[in-house]
């Protein structure tokens, strides 16, 4: 008996129609001799709408609540699903996270899953079930509360159960076609890979490419999960859409698999600050504490034992950052001159395996800005990603040089 996860995200179950036709895909898997777990996401949009109404209900809501009125999106698609199967002639049933139980911690809002016992649905198939439903985004806590995994979390649901259950492979139904090297809407050369290794997923996805939730990503690569990302839209094949997978499973590949980028960053630098052991904590402790997400850091060569420091997090973050570093500049905690803050930037990443082997990446990266006459204000690198920030109106015109220069219109 073969296991495979398909799950379907919110436009792929907008409606009963598409739910309908989401169940026609599920039968082409089961006449093909696999019991199948479906995952569903709430009809797109109603995720939103129940956050809405708790916001004006309490805006400073009791995030268990919070839970328990934003994981009921999937159960009505779950529901809905088992029954079209059902009509299908499918034996199918659906089971909400609790019932499974999908085990995880009591971070409401953005609990993480601990265990999925199988013995419920293992127990199931064997009397001939052949589809179990499970909503996505949802599970119970060791208080016996319901949870949820954050947002795009039934994602991480589908490649979880993949894992408990051993599933042949994770597909992931949405309303692209695959992971592309960039983002068609702003580079028309833009390319479907056919395969791409989790650590470049990884940072894609960390880097906003938003088809797959981060956490489902380390999921996949830490338990080598087969994921593969298509579009419910399209005619299936075998060669469909994109498979994440090991590095080991892909043969040949470009220095560079995929350019990344992020519109809304600033770049907020202290100038005259000491530089003295410490200084970084007392820097970053405060804006860690304040839920600032910095992202690049850069400390300058120090003059007369003095330094500037220079960080990057989102745009909509700055208030919270400056709040931060000036009461505890008011505090003694730190000092410094001035406070410089840069709303006007972008961040472009080159992301790929090829990189541990190929040389020159970098200066090959800078050469293609600098013939764009693009300035380049802060460079960090890692073994497997390099990124910049610039000017923000450059962004688009970065991005398409970029795809350009690593020839990623072609594959390798
Ligand atoms: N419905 C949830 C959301 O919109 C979870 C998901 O679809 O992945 O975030
Ligand atoms: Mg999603």
């Amino acid at each position: 008996m073969s296991i495979l996860v398909m799950k379907f995200g919110g436009t792929s179950v907008a409606n009963v129609d598409r739910i309908a036709r989401a169940a026609k895909r599920v039968a082409v898997e089961v006449a093909k001799g696999h019991d199948v777990i479906v995952i569903v996401s709430a009809m797109a949009g109603e995720t939103n709408k129940l956050v809405g109404w708790v916001q004006e209900t309490a805006p400073l809501y009791d995030a268990r609540e919070y839970d328990a009125v934003t994981s009921s999106g999937e159960n009505v698609t779950a529901g809905l699903m088992a029954l079209r199967l059902q009509e299908m002639d499918i034996p199918a049933r659906s089971w909400q996270g609790w019932q499974v139980p999908v085990m995880t911690t009591s971070a409401h809002g953005s609990a993480r899953i601990e265990a999925i016992p199988t013995e419920n649905i293992l127990r199931k198939f064997g009397e001939g079930m052949r589809v179990a439903v499970v909503a996505g985004f949802q599970g119970i806590s060791p208080e016996g509360r319901i949870t949820t995994l954050g947002r795009g979390g039934s994602d991480t649901t589908a490649v979880a159960f993949a894992a408990a259950f051993d599933a042949v492979r994770c597909d992931i139904y949405t309303d692209v076609d695959g992971v592309y090297t960039t983002d068609p809407r702003i580079c028309d050369k833009a390319r479907k890979l056919d395969r791409i290794a989790f650590e470049e997923m990884l940072e894609l996805a960390s880097l906003g490419a938003k088809v797959l939730q981060t956490r489902s990503v380390e999921l996949a690569m830490r338990y080598k999960v087969k994921l593969r990302v298509l579009s419910s839209f399209e005619e299936q094949t075998d060669e469909a859409g994109t498979l994440v997978c090991d590095e080991e499973d892909i043969m040949e590949s470009n220095a560079v698999a995929g350019v990344a980028y992020s519109r809304d960053e600033a770049k907020m630098t202290l100038t005259g600050v000491a530089d003295r052991p410490g200084i970084a904590a007392a820097i970053f402790g405060p804006l860690s504490e304040a839920g600032v997400n910095v992202d690049m850091i850069v400390q300058n060569i120090s003059e007369h034992g003095q330094t500037d420091m220079t960080f990057s997090c989102p745009n909509d973050q700055v208030l919270r950052a400056e709040t931060a570093l000036n009461q505890a500049q008011a505090r003694g905690d730190i000092r410094f001159e001035e406070l410089v803050t840069d709303q006007g930037v972008a961040k472009v990443s080159v992301v790929g395996i090829g990189m541990r082997s190929h040389a020159g990446v970098a200066a090959q990266m800078f050469k293609a800005l600098a013939a764009e006459g693009v300035n380049i204000k802060v460079i960090t690198t890692s073994e497997i990603k390099i990124s910049v920030l610039i000017d923000r109106k450059y962004m688009e015109l970065a991005v398409q040089a970029l795809h350009d220069a690593f020839g990623l219109d072609k594959a390798a």
